[in-house]
C-alpha cells in the first residue's frame, strides 16, 4: 500500500500544493453563504467527475457527495467517509491581499475554502492509488456548517450510509503551523440557543408595587443562570452559558410587560447538556413565578458536541505521527474548542475523528481569530490536511 511507501506519497502532494493553493484562494475569492452553494458545489462536482468519482449532487440542497469505489476491493472491504464543509459568513473581509472575498459581506473567515480545496486534494491523491484500494472512500461536501444545519440533512438523505468511520478536520487560525491536534473523547462542544421570554405584569415605574418587574425577574436570572455552572456542575466537566442579549423595555420611566434574554449552552457530553436545558429551563420558570410572573423558554439551533471515536482517533494519531512528527502532534485538552461544529452528526452516525490542523505563523502576522473580519491562514497548513487525511483513509482501509 502506499502508506509503505510514504516518499511517495509525499511527493505526490508536493506536486499538487500549487493547484491546491490556487484553488482554495478562487474559493475564498467567490464566498457563498448556507444553502447558496451553488458556485463552490459545481466546482466540487464537476472536479469529482473528471477524475472518475460517482457524484450525487443537491444533497442538502447545495451538498455534493462523491464516490471514489477502490479497484483492489475484497468481500467485506469498507468504506471511509472524509468530510469537508464549503460554507462563508455573512462578514466583510478586510485583509488587503490579492485574492480578496469578491463578494461584498461575504467572507471565508473560517477557513472553509481550505477545507474544501484540501478534500479535493485529497480525492486527487487518493483517485491515483484507485486500483490499490481495498475499499471505497466517500467524500461529503456540507453547506450550511455555519448555521448548523448542513449535516443533519445530509445524513438523514443517506449521506453515512453504508460507511464505516468518518473523519474530518477544521484548519485553526491560531493554533500553530505545523501542528496537528488529534484527542479521543469529546473535542468541539455542544451548541444550543436559548430564548427567555419573562412576563411581566407592567405599569408606572413609580409604581412598582402595582406591577410585576420583568427586568428585576430577568437580572435574577442572569446571575442565577451562572450557579448551574459554578454550583451545579463538576469542576472536571467544562460547561459555558452565556447571555448575549438582553432585551427590554422602552422608557426609563416605564415597567415594562416583557423582558427578553438570548444566550448560548454549551457542553462536552450529550448528558450534560441535557442536564443543564432542564435546569435551566426549571430555574428560570420557578424564578419567574416565584417572583409573580412567568418565563417562556424556547431552545433553537441545536447541535450535540463532537465525539471521537478511540479506534479512529489511534488511526488518525498515527497518520499525524507520520505526518509531521511526534512532537508536533497534540492530544492534550488545549485542542479541545468549545465552539461547536455539525460534523457531530456525522460523528453520530459512524465511528470517527475530527481534528485539528494549525494554520498560524507567527513570521507572517497576527492569528486573528475564526469569523474575523482579518482572519487569515497559512496557505502551508493545506498540504498537512491532505496528507493527515490520506494516510489516515489509507490506513483505514489497510
Ligand atoms: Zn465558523
Ligand atoms: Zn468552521
Amino acid at each position: 500500500m502506499a502508506v509503505s511507501n510514504p516518499d511517495r506519497l509525499k511527493a505526490d502532494i508536493d506536486a499538487l500544493v500549487p493547484e491546491l493553493i490556487v484553488l482554495r484562494r478562487d474559493l475564498h475569492e467567490h464566498p457563498e453563504l448556507a444553502f447558496e452553494e451553488v458556485r463552490t458545489s459545481g466546482m466540487v462536482a464537476q472536479r469529482l467527475r473528471s477524475l472518475g468519482l460517482e457524484v450525487q449532487m443537491n444533497v442538502a440542497k447545495t451538498g455534493v457527495i462523491g464516490l471514489l469505489r477502490g479497484g483492489a476491493s475484497q468481500p467485506g472491504a469498507k468504506t471511509i467517509a472524509i468530510r469537508a464543509d464549503i460554507d462563508a459568513l455573512p462578514i466583510h473581509e478586510l485583509n488587503e491581499i490579492d485574492y480578496r472575498s469578491q463578494v461584498d459581506g461575504k467572507m471565508h473567515a473560517c477557513g472553509h475554502d481550505g477545507h474544501t480545496a484540501i478534500a479535493l486534494a485529497v480525492t486527487a491523491v487518493l483517485s491515483k492509488r484507485r486500483a490499490e484500494l481495498n475499499g471505497n472512500v466517500k467524500f461529503l461536501f456540507q453547506p450550511a456548517e455555519e448555521r448548523l444545519s448542513g449535516a443533519k440533512p445530509m445524513v438523514e438523505e443517506g449521506a453515512m450510509e453504508g460507511v464505516d468511520g468518518i473523519l474530518g478536520l477544521h484548519l485553526i487560525s491560531t493554533y500553530p503551523l505545523g501542528r496537528v491536534g488529534v484527542r479521543a473523547g469529546t473535542v468541539f462542544a455542544s451548541a444550543d440557543r436559548f430564548v427567555f421570554t419573562v412576563h411581566g405584569k407592567g405599569g408606572h415605574a413609580a409604581e412598582p408595587d402595582k406591577a410585576v418587574d420583568p427586568i428585576v425577574i430577568a437580572a435574577h436570572m442572569i446571575t442565577a443562570l451562572q450557579t448551574l455552572i459554578s454550583r451545579e456542575t463538576s469542576p472536571f466537566s467544562p460547561a459555558v452559558v452565556t447571555i448575549g442579549l438582553v432585551h427590554a423595555g422602552t422608557a426609563f420611566n416605564i415597567i415594562p410587560e416583557t423582558a427578553v434574554l438570548q444566550g448560548t449552552l454549551r457542553a462536552f457530553s450529550q448528558e450534560h447538556r441535557a442536564k443543564l436545558l432542564r435546569r435551566m429551563q426549571a430555574l428560570t420558570s420557578g424564578l419567574a413565578s416565584a417572583m409573580g410572573g412567568s418565563c417562556e423558554v424556547e431552545l433553537f439551533d441545536g447541535c450535540p458536541p463532537c465525539t471521537n471515536d478511540a479506534a479512529m482517533t489511534a488511526v488518525v494519531h498515527k497518520a499525524a505521527v507520520a505526518s509531521v512528527g511526534e512532537q508536533a502532534v497534540d492530544s492534550g485538552e488545549d485542542i479541545m474548542r468549545t465552539a461547536s461544529d455539525d460534523m457531530a452528526y456525522f460523528l453520530n452516525a459512524a465511528p470517527g475523528c475530527y481534528f485539528v490542523v494549525g494554520a498560524h505563523n507567527k513570521e507572517k502576522g497576527g492569528a486573528y481569530p475564526h469569523h474575523h473580519p482579518r482572519f487569515t491562514i497559512d496557505e502551508d497548513a493545506l498540504r498537512v490536511g491532505v496528507e493527515v487525511l490520506t494516510r489516515a483513509a489509507l490506513e483505514f482501509l489497510g
